[in-house]
């Protein structure tokens, strides 16, 4: 029977920031490529964020390669906003994105056929250079020597296990399920978390609750003054440092400071940043703060931000010990993208490139790494 896989030089799985520019580039550079996204239209996670997130609440996004981001309107939902930037900058670079495509796999096409154990310690990067990866979707496979994965965060939201949280009879939220305040009216509620999502949330939900209780594992770092690109650089780096060592990545974001705007000073002037250590325990209706006092609560909202999803790229091994995909720079000293483990593999959208401005640079790298890749595999050939 004819074989069904599909064979280009690139794949790129996700087409939010990270995965569009990688692709911007690649057409540039001339690769067969395509993107692979699950997504059902175009916006990568932007288009799932609460509808009450405008504009005005984001810090704003960093221009794709080659097209301006449209003149923004504030109080535009970023959920609408965002994603109509991405399709038009799909069709204008005519980048070849198929969707819905959920990828499934990503293995070593040797490994896959039976001649070593998928299972089994990672091949050295020398060895696997020549082979082939095979992608496995929903849809059906393709094969390239490269991969440059983009799939970002949204996917995987971190639910922190306390004990106690199976009994509880209100309902407990992520982030990624808050859909405005309007379902809390009247209600207590304990928010989790010292990012910027759970100082957005606390302003929104504040006036309309009954009570809210903030709650976070350390001390909430404010930022004065304006936002200082040098520190927002620096945090950059202290991220990037991880991920050159293999450690688990932080978010760029949170290192730069929390701050309060316009729209959170009522939730401010009513009480609601005054911040409590973690709670202890969950109890069915409310919760064991660290003094043993108790609160009630009808919800509990985890804004506890989000892993790397990277679950199928389990098969090539790509983690070390210390929990982290260790990235190393190939193109371009200051940028690392490629996985130390596997050369064929890129990351983008990851740890130090985790913000739309550091995708951008990321993508551009991703592509000549990934390139060299196929070139070293057409040379050899
Ligand atoms: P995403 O936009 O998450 O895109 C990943 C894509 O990959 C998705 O379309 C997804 O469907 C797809 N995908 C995932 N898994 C698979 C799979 N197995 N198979 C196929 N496709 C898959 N950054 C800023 O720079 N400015 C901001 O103002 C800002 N505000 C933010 C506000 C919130 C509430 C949050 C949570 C984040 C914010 N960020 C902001 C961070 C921002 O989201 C990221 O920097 C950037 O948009 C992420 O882009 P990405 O391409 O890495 O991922």
């Amino acid at each position: 029977s004819p074989d069904p896989t599909r064979r280009v030089d690139v794949v790129v799985i996700g087409a939010g920031q990270a995965g569009l520019s990688a692709a911007y580039h690649l057409k540039r550079l001339g690769a067969s490529f395509v993107v692979l996204d699950a997504n059902p239209a175009p916006g990568g996670a932007w288009q799932h964020r609460w509808r009450s997130l405008t504009m005005s609440d984001v810090h704003g996004i960093a221009m794709l390669p080659g097209l301006d981001v449209p003149e923004r309107v504030n109080d535009e939902p970023a959920r609408t906003f965002v994603p109509a930037y991405y399709a038009a900058y799909e069709a204008r670079f005519d980048l070849p994105v198929v969707r819905p495509v959920r990828v499934l796999r990503v293995e070593d096409a040797e490994a896959s056929a039976g001649s070593r154990s998928s299972a089994g310690a990672p091949a050295s990067t020398s060895e696997t250079a020549g082979r082939d990866l095979l992608v496995r979707t929903d849809v059906g496979t393709w094969r390239a020597p490269a991969v440059i994965n983009a799939t970002g965060t949204w996917e995987r939201p971190f639910w922190p296990s306390y004990p106690g949280g199976s009994s509880f009879r209100g309902r407990q939220l992520h982030t990624v399920d808050y859909e405005g305040p309007e379902a809390m009216a009247g209600l207590d509620v304990v928010v989790v978390g010292g990012g910027a999502s759970a100082v957005q949330i606390l302003g929104e939900v504040a006036p309309v609750t009954a009570s809210t209780t903030w709650v976070t594992r350390r001390e909430p770092v404010w930022r004065v003054g304006e936002f200082n690109p040098d520190a927002g650089r620096d945090a950059a780096a202290l991220v990037e440092d991880r991920v050159r060592r293999g450690l688990p990545p932080q978010s760029v974001v949170s290192v730069t400071g929390l701050m309060l705007r316009p729209q959170e000073q009522r939730a401010a002037a009513m009480g609601a940043y005054d911040r409590h250590p973690m709670f202890t325990r969950i109890e069915p209706d409310g919760v064991r703060m660290a003094d043993w006092s108790f609160r009630h609560a009808d919800v509990i909202v985890w804004a506890t931000g989000f892993r790397a999803a990277l679950g199928h790229l389990a098969p090539l091994h790509l983690r070390e010990d210390t929990g982290g995909v260790r990235l190393v720079a190939r193109e371009d000293a200051h940028t690392p993208t490629t996985a130390a483990r596997d050369h064929r593999v890129q990351l983008v959208g990851y740890g130090p490139s985790a913000s739309t401005i550091g995708a951008n640079r990321a993508g551009r790298v991703a592509a000549r790494s990934a390139m060299r890749v196929v070139a070293s595999r057409a040379a050899a050939a």
